[in-house]
């Protein structure tokens, strides 16, 4: 069984919104990192994104200029799965449990027997995830919250199967990546996103019953509060990932009708218009 101190690499599967985050803030806390992602294009943006955060953590004064380097050169990149093999791995692919599972799989086949592997996953329990894998006591989730290098939290989920002493290091993890976790039950959604959805589901109602439009709806909850308003938090999560977590939500908890997704949103994700990343959402940007 594998102690914190044996943690030196961290593998990440997806370098997406989360991967890429992850990654950046795993290398920032001294980690070697190995971030995989099927998608040359998606390496390339998350290359950018490094050079960009720590260029302005440098202006910020949060890092020093000669750091730069050093966390750059600490993360590796690359389109074959094969390289993903390391003390930690976090999984950070699309919401879908059939593909997660599927993919975890060869990634648990690639590793040593001690290897902990975490989902990032939004909402799907973790039990259900780890069906089908041969080490589910070496299983765990770690969900990050968007932007990963910023946000502080981090909700640790056990499994039925998953060892104590696994969810253990996990926790010991998040913390020298200067994180809050936090133990969560492994319902759907967890903690935060089962409470946070209907932020999401009841703004996009509102919109649906043409009470206000999205800009509005944004404007007064940040006036009254709230960081961002849900429209432009949509488009930072990406708006296709935020449908995929509140139809797990929705179909896990046998379709209640308050996690009920919206069609609103399905028409974002079916023209393609998926926020930030695709330049469009519901806002537009450069
Ligand atoms: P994303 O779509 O931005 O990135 C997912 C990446 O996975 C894509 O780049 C895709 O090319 C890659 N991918 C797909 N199949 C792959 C495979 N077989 N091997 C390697 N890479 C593969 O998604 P995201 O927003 O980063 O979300 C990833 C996970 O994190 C999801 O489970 C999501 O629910 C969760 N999450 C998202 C947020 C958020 O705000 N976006 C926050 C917390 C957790």
């Amino acid at each position: 069984m594998k102690t914190i101190d044996d943690i030196q690499h961290i593998g990440i599967l997806g370098a997406g919104v989360m991967g890429s985050g992850i990654a950046l803030a795993a290398a920032m806390n001294g980690y070697q990192v190995t971030l995989v992602d099927i998608k040359q294009e998606v390496l390339d943006k998350a290359a950018a994104y490094f050079d960009k955060f720590l260029g302005k953590s440098i202006e910020r004064k949060k890092i020093a200029p000669e750091d730069k380097p050093k966390i750059i050169g600490r993360i590796q990149i690359g389109t074959d799965v094969a390289l993903l093999k390391a003390d930690f791995i976090v999984e950070a692919i699309l919401e879908n449990l059939d593909l997660k599972r599927k993919v975890l799989r060869s990634i648990e086949a690639q590793n040593e027997a001690d290897t902990i592997i975490a989902s990032n996953t939004s909402t799907i329990p973790i039990t259900q995830i780890a069906v089908g894998l041969e080490r589910p006591a070496q299983f765990v989730g770690m969900h990050f919250f968007n932007p990963a290098p910023i946000m502080k939290l981090v909700e640790v989920i056990s499994g039925e199967m998953t060892a104590p002493e696994v969810a253990e290091v996990t926790f010991a993890l998040a913390g020298r990546m200067r994180k809050k976790p936090v133990q969560a039950k492994d319902e759907p959604g967890f903690i935060v996103n089962r409470v946070a959805r209907h932020f999401y589901v009841e703004s996009l109602k509102v919109l649906e019953e043409n009470v206000a439009d999205h800009a509005a709806i944004d404007r007064l909850m940040e006036s009254s509060g709230f960081r961002m308003g849900p429209f432009r938090l949509m488009d930072l999560i990406g708006i296709e990932t935020n449908h995929e977590v509140t139809k797990s939500l929705y179909n896990s908890f046998f379709q209640d009708e308050k996690f009920r997704p919206s069609r609103v949103q399905q028409k974002k994700v079916d023209a393609g218009h998926y926020g930030w990343k695709t330049g469009r959402g519901f806002y537009t940007y450069e």
